[in-house]
């Protein structure tokens, strides 16, 4: 892992798994498979190859791991559970308005006691826009699009760019 990556910051949604909008379902959810979620009217949500793996991994390295995704909390944690990914998770910050800047400075503030840093850390998100306006408050915050046309669209890559795999 990059020296300075103390903190790893992930979007839900079109980052952990393809679907577009967790509030959007309709409980209660079912899990399908090992990478599947239903819901009540059969809309799934498939997560990303080699999530848990990552997820592992960066725990293994000693770096610490928040959520920052715009949803109504309980629906994105219904998602989370049932793939039982959850418990990864130093902090879940699910909050539902589109001010991820002001959801990173609860983040920050939340870890910043154990030293880290805005420059420890790392922001993955699908959306330009977000990463534009987390960077603008917290300039020292690594971004990175994760997206076809982004900087990465895949863990494994994102493995290799935050976790020196
Ligand atoms: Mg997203």
């Amino acid at each position: 892992m990059p020296a300075r990556v103390k903190l790893i910051v992930l979007d839900l949604d079109q980052v952990l798994w393809d679907h577009h909008d967790a509030t959007s379902l309709k409980p209660p959810l079912r899990r399908v498979d090992a990478t599947t979620v239903e819901d009540s009217t059969g809309e799934r949500v498939v997560l990303r190859d080699g999530v848990e793996d990552f997820l592992r991994r960066a725990r293994e390295r000693g770096a610490y791991l928040s959520t920052c995704s715009w949803n109504e909390p309980e629906k994105a944690l219904a998602v989370l559970r049932a793939f039982g990914l959850d418990r990864y998770f130093d902090l879940l910050v699910i909050e539902p308005h589109p001010e991820k800047d002001r959801m990173m400075e609860r983040i920050l503030n939340h870890f910043s006691p154990m030293g880290v840093r805005e420059e420890d850390t790392a922001f993955v998100d699908d959306k330009e826009e977000m990463l534009e306006r987390v960077r603008r408050r917290f300039p020292g915050i690594l971004t990175l699009r994760f997206h076809p046309e982004g900087d990465v669209f895949s863990f494994s890559d994102l493995g290799k760019i935050l976790l020196g795999d």
